[in-house]
């Protein structure tokens, strides 16, 4: 953790999960963190209880002024900016037969054009000050597309290959990037999904695999950033589907066949002529 030592890092989605975790170790290693979210009360709630240099922002990644002030800000007071982690984030579950127009713009809005605000207004700064290291939230649904989370898959299969054209650009620029993909986060995100045409509880009990402790996301991604690996992906099965999905399409087809079969059996839509 010694990288992070008197380095200047923008957390956006920092007042809950992965955001906080982040900002959390990064404060404890000698970092100044900037933990960002639209979430205020959450915001005043943790700064309260973090130690280190931590300041708290109000932003709201939808709207490209919101994130351009946040950059201002950060870098007017602390005259650099190392870090950006490109987190913020948020999903809607359930089949696309299912889903309003608002539902898919809110994710788009929140996971792409958010994270394109960010680096919209950081990258330009970076590139002049000649270093900076922008850090983009994917997913292991960015790697591999399961069903039953589309807008969310669409967003993060769109960060993932964002974050590779930007890595090309940035390199000769000395701005270094990476795209985070976990799989199943012990978060809020989560623990309180709440699937459209679904009992929560009941979705909740079919996802696959045991959840990775929030915490412990959190070191591995501090560790890859260190490392300035390109991908960051973990658990191991984020991998093996993503090897599935490519070289064994069969395979993949099955296992995302059995996910929506198992959800139609708790999917509940009165009176529409369903079909499944
Ligand atoms: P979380 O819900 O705990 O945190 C997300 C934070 O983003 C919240 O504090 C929320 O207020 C904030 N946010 C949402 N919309 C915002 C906006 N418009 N402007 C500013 N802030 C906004 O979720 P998390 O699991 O910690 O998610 C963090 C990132 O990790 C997200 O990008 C998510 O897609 C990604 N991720 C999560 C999981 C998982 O299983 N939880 C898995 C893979 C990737």
């Amino acid at each position: 953790m010694r990288d992070y030592r008197d380095k200047v890092c923008i957390i956006t989605g920092g007042g809950s999960g992965l955001g906080l975790a982040l900002g959390r170790q990064l404060a404890a290693a000698g970092a100044t963190v900037v933990l960002a979210d639209m979430d205020e009360a959450a915001l005043q709630r943790e700064h309260a209880a973090l130690s280190g240099s931590v300041y708290i922002f109000r932003v709201d990644v939808t709207d490209p002024a919101s994130v351009q002030a946040l950059v201002e800000d950060t870098h007017h007071r602390f005259g650099r900016i190392d870090y950006l982690f490109n987190n913020a984030g948020t999903a809607v579950a359930g089949e696309i037969r299912d889903l309003t127009l608002e539902q898919w713009r809110k994710v788009i809005d929140v996971n792409l054009f958010g994270e394109i605000h960010c680096i919209h207004a950081v990258y330009p700064l970076m590139i002049r000050q000649g270093f900076g290291h922008i850090v983009n939230t994917a997913s292991g649904f960015g790697m591999a597309p399961g069903p039953l989370n589309s807008p969310y898959v669409a967003s993060k299969f769109a960060i993932f290959g964002l974050s590779h054209a930007l890595a090309a650009e940035a390199r000769g620029l000395d701005v270094d990037v990476s795209v985070v993909c976990p799989g199943y986060l012990d978060t809020p995100m989560v623990r309180n999904l709440n699937p459209v045409n679904a009992d929560p509880a009941a979705m909740r009990a079919q996802l696959p695999a045991k959840f990775v402790p929030v915490d412990q996301a959190a070191s591995i991604v501090l560790r890859g950033v260190a490392r300035r690996k390109r991908v960051i992906a973990f658990p191991a099965y984020v991998g093996i589907l993503a090897f599935m999905h490519r070289f064994l399409p069969p395979l993949f087809d099955r296992l995302a066949a059995r996910q929506v079969s198992n959800f139609r059996k708790i999917r509940v839509v009165e009176g529409d002529g369903d079909r499944a």
